[in-house]
Formats: C-alpha cells, sequence, structure tokens
C-alpha cells in the first residue's frame, strides 16, 4: 500500500467553539507554528466565524471548512445554511455526517447522503464521517458498519466527484472521551473503508482517496496512528483548540 499515492489531511473540527474575534486569534496563532507542513491544513469552524477564518487564513497554506450543510440550495429551512452559501464565503471542506449530528441532531445516513450530494454540487470537498458506537464494536460488525455508511452516503457519486471526498473513520466511543482506538484498530477499520471503495470504485479510486482518523487524536498518539498504512490523516477535535497541540499533530503528519 503505497501512501504517496494519496493527499495526507489534519483538519481541526473546531465543533461549537470560538466566536469570530477568537477565531481569528486562534488561526493567527497557528499559522506560523504550520507554514511548513507537509500535508493538508484545515480548520473546520462554526458558520459564524467562516469570514473571520477566511480572512486570517488568506495566503496561508491553511483552508477552512464548515461544519454541516443542508441539502436544499435555499428555501424554508429556519436556521440552516445551504452548501452555495458556504461556497460562495470561500469555504472548501465541508464535515459530513459527524457522530455528534447523528446523535443529537437527527442526522441519518439517508440525510448524510443527500448533504454530500449537495455540498459535491456546490463544488465543496466533503469529510464525510463514519464509525461505530462501542456496543456495535463489542457486537464485532464495525467493519460492516462503516462499510454500508460508506455506501450509502457515496450513492450517486461518480469517480471524478470521489475526489472531492475524504473519509474520517471516527469510533463515536473515541471522540471526546480521551479513549483513542489502538493505532491497530483505526488501521483495520479504515483499511475496511479503503476495501469498500475499492468494491465500488475500483483500486486505483481506493489507493488514492485520504482516510482520516478521528478520536481523541493529539499530540502524544498522533505519530504512532499517522504511521499506520491505512491511515492518511486526522480529523482533531479538542486538540484543534490548542495552537500548539494542533502544530505538534501537523508535524507528526509532515514527516
Ligand atoms: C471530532 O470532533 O471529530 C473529534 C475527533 O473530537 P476529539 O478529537 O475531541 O475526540
Amino acid at each position: 500500500m503505497n501512501k504517496s499515492l494519496r493527499k495526507t489531511v489534519i483538519a481541526g473540527n473546531w465543533k461549537m467553539n470560538k466566536t469570530p474575534s477568537q477565531t481569528t486569534e486562534l488561526i493567527n496563532e497557528i499559522k506560523p507554528l504550520v507554514s511548513n507542513a507537509d500535508c493538508d491544513v484545515v480548520v473546520c469552524v462554526p458558520f459564524t466565524g467562516l469570514q473571520a477564518a477566511i480572512e486570517a487564513t488568506r495566503g496561508s497554506n491553511i483552508s477552512v471548512g464548515a461544519q454541516n450543510c443542508h441539502w436544499e440550495k435555499s428555501g424554508a429551512f429556519t436556521g440552516e445554511i445551504s452548501a452555495e452559501m458556504l461556497k460562495e464565503v470561500g469555504v472548501k471542506y465541508v464535515i459530513i455526517g459527524h457522530s455528534e449530528r447523528r446523535t443529537y441532531f437527527g442526522d441519518t445516513d439517508v440525510t448524510v447522503a443527500k448533504r454530500t450530494r449537495a455540498a459535491l454540487d456546490a463544488g465543496l470537498t466533503v469529510i464525510l464521517c463514519v464509525g461505530e458506537y462501542l456496543e456495535q464494536r463489542e457486537q464485532g460488525i464495525t467493519n460492516e458498519l462503516v462499510a454500508i455508511q460508506t455506501k450509502i452516503a457515496l450513492q450517486g457519486v461518480t469517480q471524478e466527484e470521489l475526489k472531492r471526498i475524504i473519509i474520517a473513520y471516527e469510533p463515536v466511543w473515541a471522540i471526546g472521551t480521551g479513549r483513542t482506538a489502538t493505532a491497530r484498530q483505526a488501521d483495520e477499520a479504515c483499511s475496511a473503508i479503503r476495501s469498500t471503495i475499492e468494491s465500488l470504485y475500483g483500486k486505483a479510486a481506493a489507493d488514492g482517496i485520504t482516510i482520516q482518523y478521528g478520536g481523541s487524536m493529539n499530540a502524544a498518539n498522533a505519530a504512532e496512528l499517522l504511521a499506520m498504512p491505512n491511515v492518511d490523516g486526522g480529523l482533531i477535535g479538542g486538540a484543534s483548540l490548542k495552537a500548539r497541540d494542533f502544530a505538534a499533530i501537523v508535524d507528526a503528519a509532515s514527516k
């Protein structure tokens, strides 16, 4: 498995943290620390911070992402934001199907597929999250589960569009808990996702797709996780809110 065939992407998921002014402040702290990164660096900030993030990252090697989008272009969907709206403000990436959206806000595999379609149509790159609950891991169905989540989300996605898909394997039991998957567990699930891509799109597509691990990745455990053959980066929650920790993960990915 040749990792050089694909991009390594380190993306911060800031969740519901940071006001616009705090966004500018944190990005200004991160910028000099990651300027020599040998991987793609993304910060996914709350909607209200997007404009500030886009201004603060201008001319740098950091791209900006959002954390969700609606599947319709416009209309009577109070409180929602469309993919087109994100595109017009300069957003490049959008996280779709994060487990917090699935758990607290009713996202399902079907709505994840609809959001993915809308994001691709708007020209965004999708960070598609899949992952199992602890009970599902204990039942031994992790690989089947991430495979089916991936298949449903990618229904109708063309080979060409797949180039704008990153998959984040995020075991739900590891998110925000301080409990990380072992490097072997992470690699095994990422490998199951890669096999699913191969069955749908062929070997070249499977070799080329970026599959991240997410779930309590931090400065101390990043190197081991990122060294695994099927782990091509990370989606980072808590540790992305501290400039030095986030930069240390970017450093680990750049080696
Ligand atoms: C996440 O929000 O996607 C995540 C992985 O969070 P944390 O790193 O805090 O577990």
